[in-house]
């Protein structure tokens, strides 16, 4: 067996590199979570997540992960037979509307572009059409972890009033959070799906729905079925003061630190980070691009997340050899393709606990995977990459 030194570099879209300090924090005995010590890290906990959804509202956090939390949206809120409208942007937005489907709900997918992201035109036009108002919900994934588009939840709110629908707004930002700007209060979102194992940088095992007045409401009305994830047990106001069962109060240890680390530096240093590191990935990408080589599967330069590059290979090569070099040899973990872009693609996942060398030492591991893979790509991408940080100051 071969010994293999040093860390490995884990450049997958989720879960994603856990800090030290967040480890360190989890390493503590239990503590009853009905008494006042364990309230008060929960307290800190809420407010932190507040100010990440930025929102005043409701946050349900659940022992879950994200599909756990993306059920506990649509069974609070529907009732058997209700239509909801789902942009199609990939593997998670099918899933997501699939999930709707088998809880008994009438999805209408609105097609889409993959390579695009959602058009808020398209949206505005099919809920103009919708003059009954039986489209309950418009259900979306702000960052698309499948194909790394981020799509425009400002403007697809501004969509939904240009055509005065009254449907509830309901967005996934399970790989956004804590890395690119999400806003649920400014854009009215009414259910935010998140999860602990990305942006955050927590293990996976805790996810959360952001909840506002208007879907607390539509919760009191709704009659799908539903035992733990139930918000009327759960929430008081819009505080949550109840949990099913025994809390993960290890979760909770880690997650208190998270949001220490996020505020500690700042919001918008976090996303300006996040955005430098994917910046420095794409340019590396465009430059391995020349000699026919592989390219940025999000075609539109302003949907290009900031937390993942999804890479699709020419027709003919075989992305799933490259991701088998990367870790085999040089220990690096790439994420694969998704659904029908199973391997056609590779992503590189950069959100969470990076900086500048760890994603430099990702792109030059995945440089010399093209080539030990044989697939022909331009030479100098890390170069690119290392040109632009150099210039860009943090
Ligand atoms: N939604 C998005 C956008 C995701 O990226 C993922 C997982 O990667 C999920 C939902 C599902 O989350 P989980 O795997 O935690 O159930």
């Amino acid at each position: 067996m071969t010994v293999v030194r040093g860390r490995q570099f884990f450049q997958n879209p989720g879960p994603t590199n856990i800090p030290d300090r967040i480890l360190r924090a989890m390493d503590r005995p239990a503590l009853d979570f009905m008494g006042a010590e364990f309230r008060a890290i929960a307290e800190e906990c809420y407010a932190g997540l507040r100010h990440v959804f930025k929102t005043d509202q409701a946050i349900i956090a659940y022992a879950s992960n994200g599909h756990g939390a993306w059920e506990a949206a649509i069974v609070n809120v529907f009732s058997p037979g209700d239509r909801v409208l789902v942009p199609e942007t990939g593997y998670f937005s099918l899933n997501w509307g699939n999930l709707a489907q088998e809880l008994g709900l009438e999805v209408e997918t609105l097609p889409g572009d993959w390579r695009a992201g959602v058009d808020p035109e398209a949206v505005e036009a099919r809920l103009r059409e919708d003059k009954a108002h039986t489209i309950k919900a418009v259900m979306q994934v702000h960052n698309e972890t499948a194909t790394g588009v981020t799509n425009r939840i400002a403007e697809i709110r501004r969509a939904i009033d240009a055509a005065r629908h009254p449907a509830l707004y309901m967005v996934d930002v399970i790989s956004s959070l804590g890395s690119i700007d999400f806003r649920m209060d400014e854009w009215q979102v009414d259910v935010v799906v998140g999860g602990s194992q990305k942006g955050l940088m927590m293990p996976p095992g805790m996810a959360f729905t952001g909840a506002s007045q208007k879907a607390l409401q539509a919760a009191q009305a709704a009659r799908l079925p539903r035992v733990y994830w139930d918000w009327r047990k759960l929430v008081t106001g819009n505080r949550q003061t109840a949990f099913n069962g025994t809390a993960p109060v290890h979760l909770f240890y880690g997650l208190q630190e998270a949001v220490r680390m996020l505020a500690e530096e700042g919001l918008d240093h976090v996303f300006a980070r996040h955005r430098r590191l994917a910046e420095a990935t794409r340019r590396a990408v465009r430059v391995w691009r020349g000699n026919d080589g592989p390219e940025i599967f999000a075609t539109d330069p302003r949907t290009q997340s900031d937390s993942i590059t999804t890479v699709l290979l020419q027709d003919g090569q075989d992305a799933e050899a490259v991701r088998s070099v990367a870790l085999d040899r040089f220990n690096v973990s790439l994420g694969g393709g998704l659904d029908r872009l199973d391997g056609h693609v590779f992503r590189i996942g950069h959100m969470g606990d990076l900086n500048e060398p760890m994603i430099l030492g990702a792109l030059a591991a995945i440089e010399m995977s093209l080539a030990v893979a044989g697939v022909p790509h331009g030479k100098g991408g890390v170069a690119a990459a290392m040109e632009y940080l150099a210039s860009e100051r943090a």
